[in-house]
Protein backbone atom coordinates (compact mmCIF):
# COMPACT_ATOMS: atom_id res chain seq x y z
CA UNK A 1 0.00 0.00 0.00
CA UNK A 2 1.49 3.43 -0.88
CA UNK A 3 2.11 5.33 2.18
CA UNK A 4 2.92 9.10 1.70
CA UNK A 5 4.14 9.08 5.15
CA UNK A 6 7.29 11.14 4.06
CA UNK A 7 5.58 13.22 1.99
CA UNK A 8 3.28 14.71 4.38
CA UNK A 9 6.30 14.88 7.07
CA UNK A 10 8.27 17.24 4.77
CA UNK A 11 4.90 19.26 3.86
CA UNK A 12 4.23 19.87 7.95
CA UNK A 13 7.90 20.47 8.78
CA UNK A 14 8.34 22.93 5.80
CA UNK A 15 4.50 24.59 6.96
CA UNK A 16 5.71 24.67 10.54
CA UNK A 17 9.30 26.70 9.38
CA UNK A 18 7.15 28.69 6.95
CA UNK A 19 4.88 29.92 9.77
CA UNK A 20 8.05 30.50 12.06
CA UNK A 21 9.51 32.68 8.99
CA UNK A 22 6.01 35.09 8.28
CA UNK A 23 5.80 34.98 12.53
CA UNK A 24 9.23 36.81 12.38
CA UNK A 25 8.44 39.11 9.89
CA UNK A 26 5.22 39.92 11.77
CA UNK A 27 6.51 43.29 13.57
CA UNK A 28 6.87 44.54 9.90
CA UNK A 29 3.75 45.52 9.95
CA UNK A 30 3.26 44.12 6.45
CA UNK A 31 -0.26 43.19 5.82
CA UNK A 32 -1.51 39.75 4.91
CA UNK A 33 1.16 37.76 6.94
CA UNK A 34 -1.17 36.82 9.17
CA UNK A 35 -3.46 34.87 6.33
CA UNK A 36 0.03 33.10 5.00
CA UNK A 37 0.38 32.06 8.86
CA UNK A 38 -3.20 30.65 8.53
CA UNK A 39 -2.85 29.10 5.46
CA UNK A 40 0.44 27.25 6.66
CA UNK A 41 -1.96 26.27 9.89
CA UNK A 42 -4.47 24.79 7.77
CA UNK A 43 -2.33 22.89 6.03
CA UNK A 44 0.01 21.41 8.49
CA UNK A 45 -3.31 20.56 10.35
CA UNK A 46 -4.66 18.85 7.31
CA UNK A 47 -1.34 16.80 6.74
CA UNK A 48 -1.58 15.92 10.33
CA UNK A 49 -5.53 14.99 9.41
CA UNK A 50 -4.38 12.71 6.51
CA UNK A 51 -1.12 11.24 8.20
CA UNK A 52 -3.52 10.05 10.99
CA UNK A 53 -6.33 8.49 9.00
CA UNK A 54 -5.77 9.17 5.07
CA UNK A 55 -6.96 5.96 3.79
CA UNK A 56 -10.33 5.88 4.95
CA UNK A 57 -12.76 7.42 1.94
CA UNK A 58 -15.47 8.02 4.16
CA UNK A 59 -13.76 9.05 7.56
CA UNK A 60 -14.18 12.64 8.59
CA UNK A 61 -10.60 12.98 8.16
CA UNK A 62 -10.36 13.11 4.23
CA UNK A 63 -13.38 15.58 4.66
CA UNK A 64 -11.55 17.67 7.37
CA UNK A 65 -8.10 17.78 5.27
CA UNK A 66 -10.10 18.39 1.89
CA UNK A 67 -11.79 21.60 3.58
CA UNK A 68 -8.94 22.94 5.32
CA UNK A 69 -6.77 22.31 1.98
CA UNK A 70 -9.67 24.64 0.53
CA UNK A 71 -9.22 27.40 3.06
CA UNK A 72 -5.52 27.29 3.25
CA UNK A 73 -5.66 28.60 -0.84
CA UNK A 74 -8.26 31.00 -0.02
CA UNK A 75 -5.51 32.44 2.76
CA UNK A 76 -3.17 32.34 0.89
CA UNK A 77 -5.20 34.36 -2.07
CA UNK A 78 -6.96 36.52 0.58
CA UNK A 79 -2.73 37.19 1.59
CA UNK A 80 -1.75 37.95 -1.13
CA UNK A 81 -4.44 40.67 -1.39
CA UNK A 82 -3.96 42.21 1.45
CA UNK A 83 -0.39 42.20 0.66
CA UNK A 84 -0.62 44.72 -2.35
CA UNK A 85 -3.62 46.52 -0.49
CA UNK A 86 -6.72 45.41 -1.58
CA UNK A 87 -9.80 44.25 0.27
CA UNK A 88 -9.31 40.26 1.06
CA UNK A 89 -12.40 38.38 0.56
CA UNK A 90 -14.91 38.61 -2.16
CA UNK A 91 -18.94 37.49 -1.13
CA UNK A 92 -19.19 34.78 -3.68
CA UNK A 93 -16.12 33.36 -2.83
CA UNK A 94 -17.14 32.75 0.81
CA UNK A 95 -20.94 30.95 -0.88
CA UNK A 96 -18.13 29.05 -2.86
CA UNK A 97 -16.23 27.46 -0.29
CA UNK A 98 -19.49 27.31 2.05
CA UNK A 99 -20.89 24.98 -1.65
CA UNK A 100 -17.80 23.49 -1.32
CA UNK A 101 -17.86 21.67 2.01
CA UNK A 102 -21.30 20.93 1.43
CA UNK A 103 -20.15 18.71 -1.93
CA UNK A 104 -17.27 17.43 -0.01
CA UNK A 105 -20.13 16.11 2.74
CA UNK A 106 -22.32 15.09 0.00
CA UNK A 107 -20.02 13.14 -1.87
CA UNK A 108 -18.73 11.54 1.07
CA UNK A 109 -21.75 10.59 2.98
CA UNK A 110 -24.79 10.70 0.47
CA UNK A 111 -23.29 9.62 -2.87
CA UNK A 112 -19.91 8.81 -2.10
CA UNK A 113 -17.92 9.92 -5.28
CA UNK A 114 -14.25 10.22 -4.61
CA UNK A 115 -13.92 11.62 -8.44
CA UNK A 116 -16.76 14.29 -7.96
CA UNK A 117 -14.67 15.22 -4.68
CA UNK A 118 -11.52 15.59 -6.34
CA UNK A 119 -13.07 17.66 -9.31
CA UNK A 120 -14.64 19.77 -6.90
CA UNK A 121 -11.29 20.11 -5.04
CA UNK A 122 -9.45 20.89 -7.80
CA UNK A 123 -11.76 23.60 -9.79
CA UNK A 124 -11.89 25.59 -6.60
CA UNK A 125 -7.88 25.20 -6.18
CA UNK A 126 -7.28 26.10 -10.05
CA UNK A 127 -9.70 29.15 -9.34
CA UNK A 128 -7.58 30.62 -6.70
CA UNK A 129 -4.15 29.85 -7.91
CA UNK A 130 -4.79 31.36 -11.02
CA UNK A 131 -6.37 34.62 -9.52
CA UNK A 132 -3.30 34.73 -6.80
CA UNK A 133 -0.72 34.44 -9.68
CA UNK A 134 -3.44 37.48 -11.62
CA UNK A 135 -3.06 39.52 -8.58
CA UNK A 136 0.86 39.08 -8.18
CA UNK A 137 1.83 40.03 -11.74
CA UNK A 138 -1.03 42.90 -12.19
CA UNK A 139 -0.12 44.62 -8.66
CA UNK A 140 3.69 44.70 -9.13
CA UNK A 141 4.88 47.56 -8.45
CA UNK A 142 6.63 49.25 -11.43
CA UNK A 143 9.75 50.49 -10.06
CA UNK A 144 10.50 46.87 -8.50
CA UNK A 145 12.97 44.22 -9.40
CA UNK A 146 10.25 40.99 -11.05
CA UNK A 147 11.96 38.50 -10.16
CA UNK A 148 10.04 37.67 -6.32
CA UNK A 149 6.83 38.56 -8.25
CA UNK A 150 7.07 36.35 -10.79
CA UNK A 151 8.29 33.06 -9.04
CA UNK A 152 5.42 33.76 -6.99
CA UNK A 153 2.61 33.91 -10.08
CA UNK A 154 4.90 31.20 -11.65
CA UNK A 155 4.46 28.75 -8.89
CA UNK A 156 0.75 29.71 -8.87
CA UNK A 157 -0.12 28.99 -12.32
CA UNK A 158 2.19 25.96 -12.24
CA UNK A 159 -0.84 24.67 -8.66
CA UNK A 160 -3.26 25.62 -10.68
CA UNK A 161 -1.84 23.57 -13.53
CA UNK A 162 -1.33 20.24 -11.32
CA UNK A 163 -4.95 20.81 -10.75
CA UNK A 164 -6.07 20.90 -14.03
CA UNK A 165 -4.07 18.10 -15.39
CA UNK A 166 -5.64 16.68 -12.41
CA UNK A 167 -9.21 17.23 -13.72
CA UNK A 168 -8.39 16.65 -16.99
CA UNK A 169 -7.32 12.90 -15.71
CA UNK A 170 -10.60 12.37 -14.41
CA UNK A 171 -12.98 13.79 -16.64
CA UNK A 172 -10.89 11.73 -19.49
CA UNK A 173 -11.47 8.93 -17.75
CA UNK A 174 -7.87 8.03 -17.77
CA UNK A 175 -8.04 8.11 -13.93
CA UNK A 176 -10.48 6.67 -11.78
CA UNK A 177 -10.70 7.06 -7.62
CA UNK A 178 -12.43 5.24 -5.67
CA UNK A 179 -10.20 5.95 -2.87
CA UNK A 180 -8.78 9.29 -1.69
CA UNK A 181 -4.98 8.33 -1.98
CA UNK A 182 -4.82 5.89 -4.45
CA UNK A 183 -1.55 4.83 -5.02
CA UNK A 184 -1.16 5.15 -8.83
CA UNK A 185 1.83 6.71 -9.85
CA UNK A 186 -0.26 9.62 -11.51
CA UNK A 187 -2.11 10.12 -7.69
CA UNK A 188 1.01 10.04 -6.10
CA UNK A 189 2.75 12.66 -8.16
CA UNK A 190 -0.22 14.89 -8.04
CA UNK A 191 -0.26 14.82 -4.37
CA UNK A 192 3.62 15.54 -4.07
CA UNK A 193 3.29 18.06 -6.12
CA UNK A 194 0.18 19.24 -4.24
CA UNK A 195 1.60 19.03 -0.25
CA UNK A 196 4.83 21.18 -2.01
CA UNK A 197 3.41 23.45 -3.81
CA UNK A 198 2.51 25.30 -0.38
CA UNK A 199 5.99 25.63 0.82
CA UNK A 200 7.41 27.05 -2.25
CA UNK A 201 4.32 30.07 -2.72
CA UNK A 202 5.40 30.66 1.24
CA UNK A 203 9.10 31.22 0.05
CA UNK A 204 7.85 33.11 -2.82
CA UNK A 205 5.75 35.34 -0.17
CA UNK A 206 8.53 35.54 2.29
CA UNK A 207 10.67 37.04 -1.07
CA UNK A 208 7.52 39.01 -1.40
CA UNK A 209 7.96 40.43 2.25
CA UNK A 210 11.27 41.03 1.74
CA UNK A 211 10.82 43.06 -0.93
CA UNK A 212 8.59 45.30 0.61
CA UNK A 213 10.54 46.13 3.80
CA UNK A 214 13.95 46.59 0.86
CA UNK A 215 11.40 48.94 -0.67
CA UNK A 216 10.74 50.74 2.77
CA UNK A 217 14.51 50.54 3.46
CA UNK A 218 15.15 52.38 0.01
CA UNK A 219 12.29 55.14 0.27
CA UNK A 220 13.68 55.95 4.08
CA UNK A 221 17.07 56.77 2.63
CA UNK A 222 16.29 58.47 -0.44
CA UNK A 223 13.08 60.03 -0.04
CA UNK A 224 12.78 63.29 1.97
CA UNK A 225 9.44 62.11 4.88
CA UNK A 226 8.32 65.73 5.05
CA UNK A 227 8.10 66.76 1.36
CA UNK A 228 8.48 63.53 -0.54
CA UNK A 229 11.22 65.42 -2.37
CA UNK A 230 15.30 63.43 -2.93
CA UNK A 231 17.29 63.49 -0.10
CA UNK A 232 19.78 65.44 -0.88
CA UNK A 233 22.48 62.48 -1.52
CA UNK A 234 20.17 60.87 -3.92
CA UNK A 235 19.27 63.75 -6.11
CA UNK A 236 23.40 64.07 -6.22
CA UNK A 237 23.82 60.63 -7.38
CA UNK A 238 20.48 60.91 -9.99
CA UNK A 239 21.61 64.26 -11.06
CA UNK A 240 25.30 62.97 -12.18
CA UNK A 241 23.97 60.04 -13.60
CA UNK A 242 21.81 62.65 -15.85
CA UNK A 243 24.52 64.64 -16.59
CA UNK A 244 27.03 61.31 -17.85
CA UNK A 245 23.85 60.76 -20.25
CA UNK A 246 23.66 64.06 -21.83
CA UNK A 247 27.44 64.33 -21.83
CA UNK A 248 26.95 60.76 -23.85
CA UNK A 249 24.15 61.91 -25.59
CA UNK A 250 24.62 62.78 -29.97
CA UNK A 251 24.76 66.36 -30.54
CA UNK A 252 22.05 66.13 -32.90
CA UNK A 253 20.06 69.20 -32.70
CA UNK A 254 17.66 67.29 -30.40
CA UNK A 255 17.79 68.66 -26.85
CA UNK A 256 19.47 65.57 -25.24
CA UNK A 257 22.73 67.15 -24.54
CA UNK A 258 21.13 69.60 -22.63
CA UNK A 259 20.87 70.11 -19.01
CA UNK A 260 19.34 72.76 -16.76
CA UNK A 261 19.63 73.09 -13.11
CA UNK A 262 17.58 75.67 -10.37
CA UNK A 263 18.14 75.82 -6.79
CA UNK A 264 14.94 77.56 -4.70
CA UNK A 265 15.04 78.74 -1.66
CA UNK A 266 12.20 79.67 0.18
CA UNK A 267 11.89 83.45 1.19
CA UNK A 268 12.20 84.58 4.53
CA UNK A 269 11.01 81.41 6.38
CA UNK A 270 12.40 81.74 9.53
CA UNK A 271 9.66 84.60 10.10
CA UNK A 272 7.08 81.91 9.45
CA UNK A 273 8.50 79.24 11.73
CA UNK A 274 8.38 82.31 13.99
CA UNK A 275 5.03 83.83 13.56
CA UNK A 276 3.56 80.56 12.85
CA UNK A 277 5.10 77.34 14.85
CA UNK A 278 7.58 74.77 13.52
CA UNK A 279 4.74 73.00 12.68
CA UNK A 280 3.06 75.68 10.72
CA UNK A 281 6.53 76.05 9.03
CA UNK A 282 6.78 72.37 8.61
CA UNK A 283 3.40 72.47 6.60
CA UNK A 284 4.42 75.08 4.02
CA UNK A 285 7.42 72.80 3.32
CA UNK A 286 5.35 70.19 2.30
CA UNK A 287 3.08 73.06 0.61
CA UNK A 288 5.49 74.62 -1.64
CA UNK A 289 6.85 70.80 -2.67
CA UNK A 290 3.54 69.98 -3.67
CA UNK A 291 3.00 72.20 -6.26
CA UNK A 292 6.99 72.28 -7.40
CA UNK A 293 6.45 68.07 -7.76
CA UNK A 294 2.98 68.59 -9.35
CA UNK A 295 4.61 71.13 -11.61
CA UNK A 296 7.57 69.18 -13.44
CA UNK A 297 7.32 66.55 -16.02
CA UNK A 298 7.92 62.79 -15.01
CA UNK A 299 11.69 62.35 -15.85
CA UNK A 300 12.43 66.04 -13.81
CA UNK A 301 14.45 65.48 -10.55
CA UNK A 302 13.45 67.25 -7.36
CA UNK A 303 15.79 67.46 -4.40
CA UNK A 304 15.82 68.88 -1.24
CA UNK A 305 19.34 70.05 -0.67
CA UNK A 306 18.39 71.03 3.24
CA UNK A 307 16.22 73.28 5.22
CA UNK A 308 14.12 75.24 3.14
CA UNK A 309 16.54 74.43 0.15
CA UNK A 310 15.79 72.57 -2.84
CA UNK A 311 16.80 71.86 -6.23
CA UNK A 312 15.01 70.86 -9.66
CA UNK A 313 17.38 68.93 -12.67
CA UNK A 314 15.23 69.42 -15.26
CA UNK A 315 16.71 67.26 -18.60
CA UNK A 316 16.45 68.16 -22.09
CA UNK A 317 16.03 71.27 -21.09
CA UNK A 318 17.55 75.14 -21.96
CA UNK A 319 18.34 77.58 -19.52
CA UNK A 320 15.57 80.24 -20.61
CA UNK A 321 12.67 77.30 -20.93
CA UNK A 322 13.75 76.25 -17.14
CA UNK A 323 13.38 79.87 -16.21
CA UNK A 324 9.99 79.74 -17.36
CA UNK A 325 8.92 76.65 -16.09
CA UNK A 326 10.14 77.82 -12.36
CA UNK A 327 9.07 80.97 -12.53
CA UNK A 328 5.78 79.72 -13.34
CA UNK A 329 6.05 77.55 -10.04
CA UNK A 330 6.84 80.58 -8.46
CA UNK A 331 4.17 82.35 -9.20
CA UNK A 332 1.81 79.42 -8.60
CA UNK A 333 3.58 79.66 -4.90
CA UNK A 334 2.90 83.29 -4.39
CA UNK A 335 -0.59 83.22 -5.53
CA UNK A 336 -1.56 80.31 -3.39
CA UNK A 337 -2.24 80.40 0.49
CA UNK A 338 -2.04 77.66 3.23
CA UNK A 339 -4.65 77.04 5.70
CA UNK A 340 -3.46 77.21 9.27
CA UNK A 341 -5.28 76.80 12.38
CA UNK A 342 -5.84 80.43 13.19
CA UNK A 343 -4.42 81.94 10.38
CA UNK A 344 -2.74 81.40 6.71
CA UNK A 345 0.58 81.29 5.36
CA UNK A 346 1.44 82.41 2.24
CA UNK A 347 4.84 81.84 1.10
CA UNK A 348 7.42 82.48 -2.27
CA UNK A 349 10.83 81.45 -2.99
CA UNK A 350 13.57 82.85 -5.08
CA UNK A 351 15.55 80.45 -7.69
CA UNK A 352 18.21 80.86 -9.68
CA UNK A 353 19.02 78.78 -12.68
CA UNK A 354 21.23 77.55 -14.91
CA UNK A 355 22.17 75.38 -17.92
CA UNK A 356 25.00 72.44 -18.07
CA UNK A 357 28.03 73.97 -20.04
CA UNK A 358 30.31 71.77 -22.13
CA UNK A 359 33.65 70.68 -19.24
CA UNK A 360 30.88 71.23 -16.76
CA UNK A 361 30.08 68.54 -13.63
CA UNK A 362 27.45 69.15 -11.33
CA UNK A 363 29.35 70.99 -9.09
CA UNK A 364 30.45 73.92 -10.97
CA UNK A 365 26.85 73.73 -12.57
CA UNK A 366 24.65 74.30 -9.26
CA UNK A 367 27.52 76.44 -7.55
CA UNK A 368 26.68 78.89 -10.63
CA UNK A 369 22.86 78.12 -9.64
CA UNK A 370 23.54 78.65 -6.26
CA UNK A 371 24.99 82.08 -7.28
CA UNK A 372 22.48 82.90 -9.25
CA UNK A 373 19.80 82.48 -6.43
CA UNK A 374 22.26 84.74 -4.34
CA UNK A 375 21.32 87.40 -6.86
CA UNK A 376 17.62 86.83 -6.41
CA UNK A 377 18.14 87.17 -2.71
CA UNK A 378 19.76 90.48 -3.41
CA UNK A 379 17.57 91.73 -5.85
CA UNK A 380 14.71 91.97 -3.07
CA UNK A 381 13.38 87.84 -3.25
CA UNK A 382 10.25 86.68 -5.21
CA UNK A 383 12.12 86.17 -8.24
CA UNK A 384 14.01 83.89 -10.44
CA UNK A 385 17.38 84.99 -11.82
CA UNK A 386 19.36 82.90 -14.55
CA UNK A 387 23.12 82.77 -13.96
CA UNK A 388 25.24 84.79 -16.38
CA UNK A 389 26.45 83.10 -19.76
CA UNK A 390 30.18 84.28 -20.54
CA UNK A 391 29.12 87.26 -22.89
CA UNK A 392 25.94 88.53 -21.18
CA UNK A 393 25.22 91.87 -19.89
CA UNK A 394 24.24 91.89 -16.64
CA UNK A 395 20.80 92.97 -17.44
CA UNK A 396 19.77 89.30 -18.53
CA UNK A 397 16.51 89.94 -20.09
CA UNK A 398 15.33 86.20 -19.04
CA UNK A 399 15.99 87.51 -15.36
CA UNK A 400 12.73 88.21 -13.59
CA UNK A 401 11.81 90.61 -11.10
CA UNK A 402 8.83 90.76 -9.00
CA UNK A 403 7.08 92.90 -6.16
CA UNK A 404 9.42 92.40 -2.92
CA UNK A 405 7.69 90.87 -0.63
P1 LIG B 1 16.02 83.90 3.13
O1 LIG B 1 14.88 84.56 2.46
O2 LIG B 1 17.24 84.72 3.12
O3 LIG B 1 16.26 82.53 2.62
O4 LIG B 1 15.63 83.78 4.66
P2 LIG B 1 15.15 82.50 5.43
O5 LIG B 1 14.52 82.95 6.69
O6 LIG B 1 14.33 81.65 4.55
O7 LIG B 1 16.52 81.75 5.65
P3 LIG B 1 17.26 81.29 6.94
O8 LIG B 1 18.39 80.44 6.43
O9 LIG B 1 17.59 82.43 7.80
O10 LIG B 1 16.24 80.39 7.72
C1 LIG B 1 15.86 79.14 7.28
C2 LIG B 1 14.99 78.57 8.36
O11 LIG B 1 14.42 77.33 7.94
C3 LIG B 1 15.76 78.27 9.62
C4 LIG B 1 15.37 76.86 9.98
O12 LIG B 1 15.01 76.75 11.33
C5 LIG B 1 14.18 76.60 9.11
N1 LIG B 1 14.04 75.19 8.78
C6 LIG B 1 14.95 74.38 8.19
N2 LIG B 1 14.43 73.13 8.03
C7 LIG B 1 13.18 73.17 8.54
C8 LIG B 1 12.14 72.20 8.66
O13 LIG B 1 12.26 71.02 8.27
N3 LIG B 1 10.97 72.58 9.22
C9 LIG B 1 10.77 73.84 9.66
N4 LIG B 1 9.60 74.17 10.18
N5 LIG B 1 11.75 74.79 9.57
C10 LIG B 1 12.92 74.46 9.01
MG1 LIG C 1 15.19 80.83 2.81
MG1 LIG D 1 18.10 78.68 2.97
Amino acid sequence: MFSPVALYIVGILSGAISMVVFGSLLSSGIPGLSRWIAANAAIVAALVFLAMDGDAPTRLSVVAASGLIAAASLAVLHGSRLFFGLRASRAYESVAFVALLVGLVYWTYVAPNVDARVLLMSGFIIYVRLLVAWTVITMRPPNRPAYSYQFVASLAVLGGLVHLARAVSILSGWEHHTQFLQPTPMNVAFLALGVLTLPCLSIGAIMLAYDRMAERMERLATIDELTGALMRREFVARADANLARAKRAKPDGADATRIAIAILDIDNFKAINDNFGHAAGDRALSHFASIVAGGIRRGDLFGRLGGEEFAVLLPSTSKADAVGLIDRLRAQIAASTLAIPGGAVCCTFSAGVDELQPGDGLASLMARADAALYSAKAMGRNRVVAALSNGDQPADPINRTREPN
